[in-house]
This record gives C-alpha cells, sequence and structure tokens, in this order.
C-alpha cells in the first residue's frame, strides 16, 4: 500500500523532506499560521475585529489555546458575509453563493482570491494522485462550466500532473453519461455518491446494465453512505475513494489514501478540530463530534473555528499507509440530522444503509412529520424501471430492519409512509442530504 501523497506534500508546504516530518513540526508550524491569520483577521475583517477584539494572538501558546476563541457560524457568514473579508472586493476573482437548503432565505456567499484557488488546484492536484496516473482521463461530474468552479479547478489540477479531466456536469441522463465514459475510454469519476450511484444502477435496452470499466471513482460533495460505496465496487469492481471538502473549505479539506477507511487531511492549509456540538468543547481524541475547521492559508476570506455541521471523529490509530497525517473518519452525515423519534435517535444514515441496497433505488428523500401526537416518517423514493411502482414494498420491508422503527411502530409512536416519485435519476445537485424535520412547525 502506498502512503498518501499528503504527506509529501504537506512536508514540502512546510519546508522539510517527507521522511523528517513529525507530528511536532506540523503542529508547530500550524500554531505560527494560526497566530498569523488571527492577526491578519483581526487587523482586515470587520467582523473578526469585533468577535476577537479582547484576544491577542500571542495569548495562542499553543494549538489547545484555539478553544478560547469564539467559533464563527454558517448563520455569521450568510447575515453579512462582506464583514469577513480581508481584502478589498477587486482582489476578489471568485464568489460562490450557496443556497439555503432550509426555508430561512438568504444564500451564503464566500469569496476567493486568485491565490485561494491556486492552493485548492495544488491540493486537488496531489489529492487525486491518490488514484490516478499520468495518461489518465477523468470524468468531472460536477459544475465545470465557470471559471473557477469546482470542476473547473479540478481540470487544472489535473492537467498539472498529465492527467486529462473532462468537465461533464451533474448527472441529468444516465444514458448519454455511460455512453460518454464509453466513447471516450474513461478512466476515473469523480461525482456525488447518489447521481454516481444512478450509473451503476441504469438498465438499458432489455433491462441490462451498461458494462464499464473503471480504474477508481471519487466521491465528493456529500457524505459516502458505505451501501453505496459497496454497490459501486460491485459493480464496476474499481476502487473507491472518499473526498471531504465544502466550499467553505476551498472545496478541497481531505482525501482517503489506499487504506479507504477515513479522509487524510489538508494539515498546512486547514486546523481541523472536533467539537461537542452542544458545549463547543472539544471532545476526547476519538471521540465523534461536529467538524470545525480554521484556515491557515487563506488571504480572502479566511475563516476561524468555521462550524460545518458534518458530524465525525479522528481515527487516533495510526493508519496501514504509514503515514504520520491526522486521518478523520467518513463523516456520518449533519449534526442537525440526528432526530429524536420515540425516545430514541434516527439518522440519515441509518435511512441509507436500509435502503441503499435495495436494487433498483437510486435516491430517496425523508422527512419527520407529526399528526395527532403521532410522529409520521416520510420516505419518496425514486427507482430505476426494475424497481418501479412494486419496489413500495421492498422499502418498507428494509426500514422495518432499523430496529427503532420496528420498536416505536409496534408502540404505536410512529407511522410510515412510503411515496413513489418516479423513474430515474432526479439529477439533484449538491444538497446534503438529511431528514427533514416538519415536526415542530405542524405542532
Ligand atoms: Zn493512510
Amino acid at each position: 500500500m502506498e502512503m498518501t501523497p499528503l504527506q509529501n506534500w504537506i512536508a514540502r508546504k512546510i519546508g522539510v523532506n517527507g521522511s523528517e516530518l513529525t507530528r511536532e513540526l506540523i503542529e508547530q508550524y500550524q500554531l505560527q499560521k494560526l497566530r498569523a491569520t488571527l492577526e491578519l483577521v483581526k487587523n482586515k475583517s470587520f467582523f473578526y475585529r469585533k468577535t476577537l477584539a479582547g484576544f491577542r494572538s500571542e495569548d495562542l501558546s499553543c494549538l489547545a489555546d484555539l478553544k478560547h476563541i469564539p467559533c464563527t457560524t454558517a448563520e455569521e457568514i450568510r447575515k453579512n458575509p462582506l464583514e469577513f473579508l480581508c481584502v478589498s472586493q477587486d482582489q476578489i476573482s471568485r464568489v460562490v453563493t450557496l443556497q439555503s437548503s432550509g426555508t430561512t432565505g438568504e444564500p451564503k456567499r464566500l469569496y476567493f482570491t486568485k491565490e485561494d484557488q491556486e492552493l485548492t488546484i495544488d491540493f486537488f492536484q496531489i489529492g487525486m494522485s491518490t488514484l490516478v496516473s499520468p495518461g489518465d482521463k477523468v470524468l468531472i461530474l460536477l459544475p465545470g462550466k465557470l471559471t473557477g468552479s469546482v470542476g473547473d479547478l479540478l481540470v487544472r489540477g489535473l492537467h498539472a500532473m498529465g492527467v486529462e479531466g473532462i468537465p461533464h456536469g451533474f448527472v441529468q441522463n444516465p444514458a448519454e453519461t455511460l455512453e460518454i465514459i464509453i466513447k471516450e475510454k474513461v478512466d476515473a469519476l469523480v461525482g456525488i455518491p447518489t447521481q454516481v450511484l444512478s450509473l451503476a444502477r441504469y438498465r438499458g435496452d432489455g433491462g441490462k446494465t451498461v458494462p464499464i470499466r473503471l480504474k477508481s471513482v471519487l466521491l465528493s460533495t456529500d457524505y459516502v453512505p458505505l451501501a453505496i460505496t459497496r454497490e459501486l465496487q460491485r459493480s464496476w469492481g474499481c476502487q473507491v475513494y472518499g473526498h471531504y471538502g465544502m466550499t467553505e473549505m476551498g472545496l478541497g479539506g481531505g482525501v482517503e489514501c489506499q487504506a479507504l477507511n477515513g479522509y487524510h487531511l489538508r494539515e498546512a492549509d486547514l486546523y481541523f478540530e472536533i467539537l461537542n456540538p452542544k458545549t463547543a468543547e472539544p471532545v476526547p481524541e476519538g471521540e465523534e463530534g461536529e467538524v470545525v475547521f480554521t484556515t491557515l492559508t487563506r488571504t480572502g476570506m479566511p475563516l476561524i473555528r468555521y462550524r460545518t455541521g458534518d458530524r465525525a471523529r479522528f481515527i487516533p490509530e495510526p493508519c496501514p499507509c504509514g503515514t504520520i497525517l491526522k486521518k478523520m473518519a467518513q463523516v456520518t452525515g449533519r449534526i442537525n440530522g440526528a432526530l429524536e423519534v420515540a425516545g430514541g435517535v434516527l439518522t440519515m444514515r441509518d435511512l441509507d444503509e436500509a435502503l441503499f441496497p435495495i436494487e433498483g433505488l437510486l435516491n430517496f428523500e425523508a422527512s419527520l412529520s407529526c399528526r395527532n401526537d403521532l410522529d409520521r416518517l416520510n420516505v419518496g423514493v425514486w427507482m430505476n424501471q426494475e424497481g418501479g411502482e412494486q419496489g413500495i414494498a421492498i422499502i418498507h420491508k428494509a426500514l422495518e430492519s432499523i430496529p427503532l422503527v420496528t420498536s416505536a411502530r409496534k408502540q404505536g409512536k410512529l407511522e410510515v409512509q412510503v411515496d413513489f416519485l418516479g423513474e430515474g435519476n432526479p439529477g439533484r445537485g449538491p444538497i446534503k442530504r438529511t431528514i427533514i424535520d416538519l415536526r415542530k412547525r405542524g405542532r
């Protein structure tokens, strides 16, 4: 097994050889960058000048001191993104507008300088070298038309390592996308888990799958259900890697190594913490909590202790790939996506692992509503023609494999409604999948 290429890359950025890299050197570097970032935002950003008024960068004597600094929330960025800027607006080369997934309206805007984008391209190049080699072709199932979009930066990162990146956009028509894969002799795919699944489960004439050969797949944008990874491995016999990132991180955050059980992180550009979501205190090493990060090298809109809303944990045990870099386990969903039902907790992950193994299921959405004091789990499914409306009974049966659903139903505390929403891939964009809680509004 090859060591993650991130180790040598991070060593280079810190100014040492890969074999000389130690945790201590990384932490010294991170502390120095954190202090510099705090100085920068206190001087240049209107928002942090207010929130960090009483704090001096020299008060940060070790990384653990960071816990005394307040976190930044998505809501704060949404309210006034320009207050976060550390450069004038004419130095911004890319603005990303993220629509709110809830009903609260205001979109979130993030600003990047050319230098910030170069850092992302550099990370994409090194991250992708885990799964492709010079001469390979990668089909990118993410937006790539606009300069500075994720697909565009990925194409540039791949080009720098002698790999051809083909920007494709989201999968709208699986038959067409599969045709391109065959015609272009594509070696690898980068895409959203459910969209890539729709390719593996597409049934052409005569109900047959379209046989394609792939070397590897990188799943990105949303957390990755294990059931989807298994299905892609089974269908295509390829390696399935996970990437963790979000626009706020500068798109890239971490990528899996060949051990395929957690992400090595972009530790020279980002400092990660796992906090208890209720108290915002760091959790003991290895425990699950909310992923929080601070940018170490961003110039346009640095973020201090940004709460991602994602749930994950660090893996304290050494990685079989032999690196000294930290490893974060796969994200298991959204912090606010764990909903209380009949005295237990139900998550999208529970539903994903129960439902995605079902042959013919392409995607689903779920919500919890309440009527006459009775909770109701609503699941709407998209199936391929093979599943169709007959699939509903199979969905009900699979939901019964979740112990909480079964016990809540037996106790008369939950009813389950499954609806067939359509045949084929719903072609949805990068919406983070989570159970929508409609109960408060309904009461
Ligand atoms: Zn590793």
